[in-house]
């Protein structure tokens, strides 16, 4: 049985979790769930504690909750729900150690490289959004000087957000901050892969919002995410996954006729050219494919397309680099590398790694380099760590170029001219991210106007951030997240008000 976990800071997060353990977050109470499963350590695939899994009961609970506190919350002085937003964002500051052990520990993203870093931004997010409530302006509009016309916008209502563990703290916050700072309530479906962080982040943003406008629920995808999408009285959906499970999202919305965003997968094409700064294009590189996350992330530079002319040199310092990086413990501040998330994922990955040795071995000059080294520590021999590989000389219409592996796999595809490159890196279902890397400013701009994604980087490789417009094409999703333009697109519709002063 757990006891609910104190506000004050709380640094190990083993007892955190055991704490948190089988509860949602309903009406501003943690509300225990009959029943559970188990959430493995992935450092060592042993349970970390149990969680809640609701099902439609639980959500039905939450939206019930989210519906009556909207009222009151959407008819408050919206600088009032600005200033709510903000504290959140104080006193979630003053938990970023404690959030980045516990996802650390339930994710296996390590601490200092990743943990630690979403946490920081996860405060960030609530701060900027806080700030933009005096933002939430309709417009005047010229029709008829007899005729006062003018636009206002208002929340859309109960807002249900499901989202993924990949960077579960994040991706929560892009969708909770903004929709409350509109004026809606929400109801998040944590994933069952990594429910305990956002728990904990739920239960403490209470202290600074009225009950009912933040609900947490947490339980599986096909049962706890499917009653969210089509309950309703949810108003609109925001999702951030995999396609398939988007796709079932877009149904139920489609079922319903609300509005829905969808934050889903990636194979993003990273073009360093001939001219290229080659030190810099290779840090890009480390960090575009995030593997430091064992390159679970959406927006990881899966596909390398790198001029011949400096194939040799790039895979050279990229192995490097990647060797130098240490893999082991989560919670160890010396770990740059962590763990895959589930059994699940590590078996899909290795499935991938196994089919892209096969095509290698059956295409010349191919050849997988595989980097860096597994942990010695005994503690972690059952952990599910996998070295990374850069599969060379497989061609961008492979399997491992055409489908998202979620895990520490890339490749580097070589190229002759500009053009070909353009055609290789749009040749994708997806279209989520791109970067270019060359010291030509017109190639860069020609490049930034064609190349088919929602966020396109010359010679960086940032990760998204609040305050800029993030969103993909094609299968990659639809609408946007994490700006201001994305507060008021997709967390308010517009009112048109016409008053006849004749
Ligand atoms: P997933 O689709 O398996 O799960 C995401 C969430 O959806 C989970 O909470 C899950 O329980 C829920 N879910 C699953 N099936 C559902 C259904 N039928 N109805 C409703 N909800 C359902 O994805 P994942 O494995 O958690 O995350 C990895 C995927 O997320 C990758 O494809 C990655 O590219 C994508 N992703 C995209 C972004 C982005 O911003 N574009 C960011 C992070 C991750």
């Amino acid at each position: 049985m757990s006891t609910t976990p104190a506000l004050t800071p709380i640094l190990d997060p083993h007892a955190l979790a055991r704490a948190l353990g089988a509860h949602h977050l309903i009406d501003g109470q943690l509300v225990a769930s009959d029943e559970t499963f188990p959430v493995l350590n992935p450092a060592t695939c042993e349970p970390i504690a149990h969680a809640a899994q609701g099902g439609a009961d639980a959500v039905d609970a939450a939206v019930t909750s989210a519906r009556r506190a909207q009222r009151a919350w959407g008819a408050t002085k919206a600088r009032d729900r600005g200033k709510a937003v903000a504290r959140c964002g104080a006193l979630l500051e003053a938990h970023v150690e404690e959030l980045g052990l516990l996802t650390a520990l339930e994710t296996g993203k390590a601490l200092r490289t990743e943990s630690r870093v979403e946490a920081s931004v996860l405060a960030d997010a609530f701060v900027y959004f806080g700030g933009l409530a005096s933002e939430l302006t309709g417009e005047t509009v010229p029709f008829n000087p007899d005729i006062l016309t003018f636009t206002l916008r208002e929340p859309v209502g109960v807002v249900g957000g499901i989202i993924p563990w990949n960077a579960p703290l994040l991706l929560m916050a892009l969708k909770v901050a903004p929709a409350l700072v509109a004026g809606n309530s929400v109801v998040i479906k944590a994933s069952e892969e990594a429910p305990f962080g956002v728990l904990r982040v739920a239960q403490l943003v209470q202290q600074a919002l009225p009950a009912g406008v933040f609900n947490l629920i947490v339980g599986d995808g096909p049962r706890c995410g499917a009653a969210l999408a089509e309950h309703p009285h949810v108003n609109k959906l925001t999702f951030t996954g995999s396609v398939g499970a988007g796709r079932s999202v877009y149904k139920a919305a489609a079922e319903k006729l609300v509005p829905v965003t969808l934050e889903l997968g990636g194979k993003s094409p990273m073009i360093v050219m001939g001219d290229a700064d080659l030190d810099k294009a290779i840090a890009g590189a480390v960090g575009g494919m995030r593997f430091t996350r064992q390159g679970q992330s959406c927006t990881a530079a899966s596909r390398m397309f790198v001029h011949r002319s400096v194939v040799e040199p790039f895979v050279a310092g990229l192995r490097a680099a990647v060797d130098a990086m240490v893999m082991g413990d989560p919670l160890d501040e010396a770990t740059d590398i962590g763990t895959i998330i589930s059994p699940r994922q590590f078996d899909r990955v290795k499935s991938y790694i196994a089919l892209g040795e096969q095509l290698c071995s059956e295409t010349a000059g191919a050849e997988p380099v595989v980097c860096s080294a597994l942990p010695t520590d005994p503690r972690f021999a059952k952990g599910l760590f996998v070295r990374p590989v850069i599969f060379t000389g497989l061609g961008n219409d492979t399997r491992i170029a055409r489908e998202e592996i979620f895990g520490p796999v890339t490749m580097v595809i070589p190229f002759d001219t500009y053009e070909e490159v353009l055609a290789m890196a749009n040749d994708s279902d997806y279209g989520l991210a791109a970067t270019i890397w060359t010291k030509d400013l017109a190639t860069a701009m020609d490049a930034v106007h064609r190349l088919e994604a929602g966020f396109v980087q010359v010679n960086q490789n940032l990760v998204v951030q609040p305050m800029l417009s993030y969103g993909g094409v094609k299968t990659s999703g639809l609408g946007k997240e994490a700006s201001l333009g994305s507060m008021l697109e997709h967390f308010t519709h517009k009112k048109t008000v016409l008053i006849n002063m004749k």
